[in-house]
């Protein structure tokens, strides 16, 4: 006995203070204070339940030696106070429940229960039912092990689903009255007990039935093990396995009053301590163990899911306090999680007057209910840098509808606001660079046509350069537009063929030429040099733009060369000049969309859309395109074109 109660003691875990167990005591309401719980090691607990087990037990002993009607009762009422608290923590969190299991075992142990109840007040001695003696006693204990077996028999194949708790309870009820009826009124009931004979085949094989029975409960609970916390599937083995024993020590008894009688009870004592291990501590103490496993991991993974989301999750009071956040907003926030919980959330909107003012426009409306949707706004990190955010916030209301918290979403959008921003100037700086050639072209021509006699041919001739100079650049910039409007709306289709690269470089060094004449051109090719499999034209506008940097970005007098060199299955082009070069810092953004770098020269033009253009051609092409540069040295823009496997150019 004392080994049973010992073993299972020892189970009793230091009390690990971990989030999700102190929610769960505060659920159960018991309130844990940290320090009173570390005083108690698992060491002097366990001294103290072994003692306070034994002498309950040596207390039980001497009563039954006292007064065996006192053992009795003592023994029952105890089983049956553990039967109705189980029913009291299954019928409370029913709601809480996915399956039907604890519903059903807590019904099934109301009823047995109060058969267990109805048994002990019918027991010879008791004078509760003077005219029933200890038959009418058996004959409830039986009905009330034949409910319990069957029950635990069943109840794990209910796992999963869900039953209507009222027509549990009302079928149980209808059960148990039909045997109290049976037993009290109709007499129905097979007899158990003889005066002078003893028990009847009937209860003795009863008993063998109701261990099978029981047997077979282990066989279910085994097959659904998964969904059980392991200490609680050990305890819930147990106790069917003491119940066993119990009932084979009552198969024995001759009189109600004897030793096999007396052993049935220790044991029944010890199968329901064991119940009360598994179902009420467990319950009330870590109600994740024994709502089951999968929902542990559900709760674990929906924690998971909170804690490790990409964006940022808060809860914010009604006080304006952060309450709760996720990793990611303390990422986001560049705050740890103790600094942020309290904080207000005041403090982390910019001060930018116009901020200030969004973010309690913001609050205010949330404290009036309202749920806000991608409210962008600009947030303080603890840093003092700042981020650009889309806050969404839904308020969270209490049972009287009155608002308590909130539950915020931060999707950091800062990158996208750049872009916005870049996209903007783009525009800005497109308009104005259409508009500055066309000027040159209509003035030239204009002054070609007004001036016409005043003017030398030379002269006509040099301002008609001019005009097409600037339509060149204007041709330029459109068709570098047309590529981008193909890229964003994924329309690039490429015309590839095998392709002479000697060709194509001739001619987009000839179109330059004709713009920039201030600069050397060299060209520098093996004397053999397989084709290309590419776009024409395309590889033409890659060489321009390419070609066009060059220019830009060195003083007028210097050289720009063009080389080229097979390097396994591609054509490895490199367009250099001796310019401005390019910091290894910014050399990395450089083929992003609308970048155009600090250091530039004065009055040099561009939109920062070339090097991105000439980046997705490349690499439509199967292609890539890096740079090698030394800042104040020049650079040397290096692209590959697959070689054509014809071979035929
Ligand atoms: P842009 O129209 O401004 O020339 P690009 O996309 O062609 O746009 O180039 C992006 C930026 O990269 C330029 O603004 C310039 O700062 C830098 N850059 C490009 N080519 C060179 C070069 N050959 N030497 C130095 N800087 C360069």
């Amino acid at each position: 006995m004392l080994v049973i109660i010992v073993g299972s003691l020892a189970d009793v875990k230091a009390l690990s203070l971990d989030a999700g167990v102190l929610s769960a005591y505060y659920h159960a309401g018991i309130v844990v204070h940290r320090g009173f719980s570390r005083m108690y090691t698992r060491q002097s607990r366990w001294y103290i339940s072994a003692l306070t087990g034994a002498l309950v037990l040596i207390g039980l002993y001497s009563a039954s030696l006292y007064n065996y009607l006192l053992f009795h009762s003592l023994a029952e009422i105890f089983s049956v106070v553990v039967a109705f608290g189980i029913f009291i923590i299954a019928w409370n969190s029913r709601r809480f429940l996915d399956n039907s299991y604890l519903l059903f075992l807590g019904v099934a142990f109301l009823f047995t229960g109060l058969l267990d109840l109805l048994h002990t007040l019918a027991y010879p001695g008791m004078g509760v039912f003077p005219e029933h003696g200890t038959n009418t006693a058996a004959q409830l204990w039986v009905s009330a092990r034949y409910l319990q077996s069957l029950s635990l028999l069943i109840a794990p194949l209910l796992i999963g689903h869900r039953l209507r708790a009222r027509f549990l309870f009302i079928g149980y009820g209808l059960v148990c009255a039909f045997l109290i009826a049976a037993i009290f009124y109709w007499n129905i009931f097979p007899v158990c007990f003889v005066e002078g004979t003893g028990l009847t085949m009937f209860k003795k094989v009863s008993e063998y039935i109701i261990s099978f029975i029981l047997i077979g409960a282990i066989f279910t609970m085994f097959r659904k093990r998964r969904y059980f916390d392991v200490v609680v599937l050990r305890l819930l083995f147990a106790a069917i396995i003491v119940t066993i024993a119990s009932e084979l020590s009552f198969t024995l008894y001759e009189s109600p009053f004897g030793f096999p009688n007396l052993l049935g009870h220790f044991l029944k004592i010890a199968a329901f301590y064991l119940i009360y291990k598994a179902i009420i501590e467990t319950g009330l103490i870590k109600p994740y163990d024994l709502l089951f496993r999968d929902l542990k991991q559900r709760e674990e993974q929906y924690r998971d899911l909170y804690e490790e989301a990409p964006d940022a999750y808060l809860s914010v009071g009604k006080d304006g306090r952060i309450k709760r956040v996720n990793r990611s907003a303390t990422e986001l926030l560049g705050y740890s999680r103790e600094e942020l919980v309290g904080l207000p959330v005041a403090d982390l909107y910019t001060e930018t007057p116009s901020g200030k003012a969004t973010a309690e426009g913001v609050f205010k409306r949330f404290l009036s209910g309202e749920e806000i949707r991608d409210q962008e706004l600009e947030v303080r990190r603890a840093d003092g840098s700042s981020v650009w955010v889309s806050l969404s916030v839904r308020p969270i209301r209490d049972k009287e509808g009155r608002v308590v918290a909130s539950r915020s979403i931060m999707v950091n959008i800062t990158e996208q606001k750049k872009l916005d921003q870049l996209k903007d100037d783009f525009i800005g700086l497109v308009s104005h660079e259409l508009r500055s050639p066309m000027t040159v072209i209509t003035g030239a021509i204009n002054t070609a046509l007004t001036e016409a006699e005043r003017l030398s041919p030379e002269e006509t001739r040099q301002l008609l350069k001019d005009a097409a100079a600037e339509s060149e650049s204007l041709s330029n910039l459109l068709a570098n537009l047309l590529e981008l409007s193909r890229v964003q709306a994924q329309r690039l289709v490429l015309y590839s063929e095998a392709i002479s690269v000697k060709k194509t470089i001739q001619e987009a060094v000839d179109k330059i030429k004709r713009q920039y004449s201030a600069h050397k051109f060299v060209i520098n090719l093996p004397r053999r040099l397989p084709p290309v499999y590419a776009d024409p034209l395309r590889l033409e506008r890659i060489l321009y733009n390419l070609l066009e940097n060059a220019v830009k970005y060195s003083p007028p007098g210097e050289k720009v060369r063009v080389s080229a060199k097979p390097q396994g299955e591609q054509l490895v082009i490199g367009v250099s000049d001796q310019g401005i070069g390019i910091s290894p810092a910014d050399q990395a953004k450089l083929f992003g969309p609308f970048q155009r770098l600090e250091k530039r020269p004065s009055g040099v033009r561009g939109v920062g859309l070339g090097l991105m253009v000439c980046r997705r051609l490349v690499e439509a092409h199967g292609g890539h395109i890096w740079v090698e540069s030394e800042p104040g040295h020049g650079s040397t823009f290096f692209f590959t074109m697959p070689l054509s496997q014809t071979g035929d150019k």
